[in-house]
């Protein structure tokens, strides 16, 4: 045989294996490392389920939050509330592990922790959200000194997490978006004292608010009171003047208790305060840029839940060789791929991109809340009980769109640095 020949046979060999290898329909999405991590997660996700359950049917707003803190617990047993912290602080995340592999270990943890329960998500997720700002500051003996007790006290099994705190009863977009911003009404305040500050008002819907140790609480100080003076301290939870109001008795994800803060003449030392003085806005926003893409890839989580529950019913009812549902089937299938690769995209762009952030978490929580609405339309009113996992996802993924700022803000977010950044080139 001639070298053409020879040529020929062997293109047809790799065009048979090639056609093989397709026709397995799988393109791992992950390397070894980031999908033993995946199943790692499901495995806790799964066990954690019933409780999640119990919490969202039956249990009391009181019932909830010890679920909740049963939940904390054994994630803090687990590993997962320090897995994510860097290794100078006690936790167990290496700088080369987060050079190679970016902030996407985190995307895949709320992701797959959300395909059983967005609020799963958010009950875990918010501790990395609290302790996000002392990190940004890049003040490492501040991180040291309020961080490593935490983590020795969660390395414990205690369940000693942090929370964030930005949003006030008077100002919740306000304080997501500079233009809004500038007509701020802020009520919670910090007055400088010898040593330290003196923080007074009110923080509402915080995550974990009622259980962290240490909440991230943004204040304006006195006496301008205006965004531009905002200053972010570490407040522990244990300091006299700290009262957690009541925890909101709210329509979704209820294993993850919101709770409004009151903050009575609250001393805080120095060490204690995150970042300069009026750095507090600039934190703020670097936090909410790293954080978005991650609410978009809890609703995408749990949307793909609420496919395979969707493409498992057609098939049960002998819908898919319909080409209608072919059809309505292919839109969602893509709609779920193009919002995820926008999220991924968000989370591997270093320093984030506010722009991409937001695009990120208003597509994909948009795509994920069209997701669910659509399928709950072909299930009829199977999908309408309370035992259906399809109905308690509806709800949870429906509060996605609304934290972290709503959608509208995060839409607003693409024009925050007057026109759109390079947004072409960022693809
Ligand atoms: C489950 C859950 C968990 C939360 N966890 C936290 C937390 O851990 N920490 C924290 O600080 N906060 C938290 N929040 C609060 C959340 O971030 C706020 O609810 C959100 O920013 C919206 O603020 P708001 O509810 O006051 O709405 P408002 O600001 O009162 O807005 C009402 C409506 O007006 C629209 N709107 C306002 N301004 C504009 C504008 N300029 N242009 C167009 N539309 C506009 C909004 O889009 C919205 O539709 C949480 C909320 C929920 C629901």
């Amino acid at each position: 045989m001639g070298a053409e020949g020879w040529s020929a046979r062997l293109g047809e060999r790799l065009f048979e294996r090639f056609e093989r290898a397709r026709e397995g329909g799988r393109a791992p999405r992950y390397s070894a490392a980031l999908q033993r991590l995946a199943e790692q997660v499901q495995g806790f996700a799964r066990e954690a389920e019933p409780l999640v359950v119990a919490a969202d049917e039956e249990a009391s707003l009181a019932q909830g939050v010890e679920i909740a803190r049963e939940l904390l617990r054994r994630a803090a047993r687990a590993g997962w509330l320090t897995r994510f912290l860097p290794g100078w602080v006690g936790g167990q995340a290496g700088v080369a592990a987060l050079q190679q592999r970016g902030r996407l270990p985190m995307l895949i943890f709320v992701e797959e922790l959300a395909a059983v329960s967005p609020g799963l998500a958010t009950l875990l997720g918010a501790h990395y959200l609290g302790a996000m700002p002392i990190l940004l500051s890049f003040d490492f003996a501040a991180q040291r000194r309020i961080l490593r007790p935490l983590c020795a006290a969660l390395q414990a099994g205690e369940p000693a997490i942090c929370a964030f705190a930005i949003t006030e009863p008077e100002a919740g977009s306000d304080v997501e978006d500079p233009v809004g911003g500038k007509r701020a009404r802020l009520g919670t305040t910090a007055r400088r004292v010898a040593g330290g500050y003196v923080l007074k008002g009110r923080k509402c819907f915080i995550s974990g608010g009622n259980l962290a140790r240490v909440t991230t609480v943004f204040a304006a100080l006195e006496p301008e009171k205006s965004l531009r003076s905002w200053t972010c301290f570490a407040v522990p939870m244990d300091t006299p003047g700290v009262e957690v109001v009541r925890v909101e008795d709210k329509m979704g994800q209820r294993v993850s208790p919101a709770a409004e803060l009151y903050f009575d003449e609250v001393f805080v030392p120095e060490s204690y305060r995150v970042g300069p003085e009026r750095e507090g806005w600039r934190i703020n926003r670097a936090t909410l840029d790293l954080s978005r893409p991650f609410v978009g890839g809890m609703a995408l989580g749990a949307a793909r839940t609420v496919l395979h529950e969707g493409v498992a019913w057609a098939a049960k009812n002998g819908l898919m060789h319909d080409r209608f549902f072919q059809h309505e089937i292919a839109r969602l299938l893509g709609s779920y791929a193009a919002a995820r690769a926008l999220v991924v995209r968000a989370v591997e762009v270093v320093p984030p991109m506010t722009e991409l952030s937001a695009m990120a978490k208003f597509v994909a929580t948009d795509t994920a809340m069209r997701i669910v609405s659509q399928i709950m339309d072909w299930m009829g009113v199977e999908a309408t009980l309370r035992s259906s996992r399809v109905e308690r996802l509806y709800r949870d993924i429906r509060l996605t769109q609304i934290y972290e700022g709503t959608n509208e803000i995060n839409r607003l977010a693409v024009f925050e640095h007057g026109q759109p950044r390079s947004w072409a080139d960022s693809f």
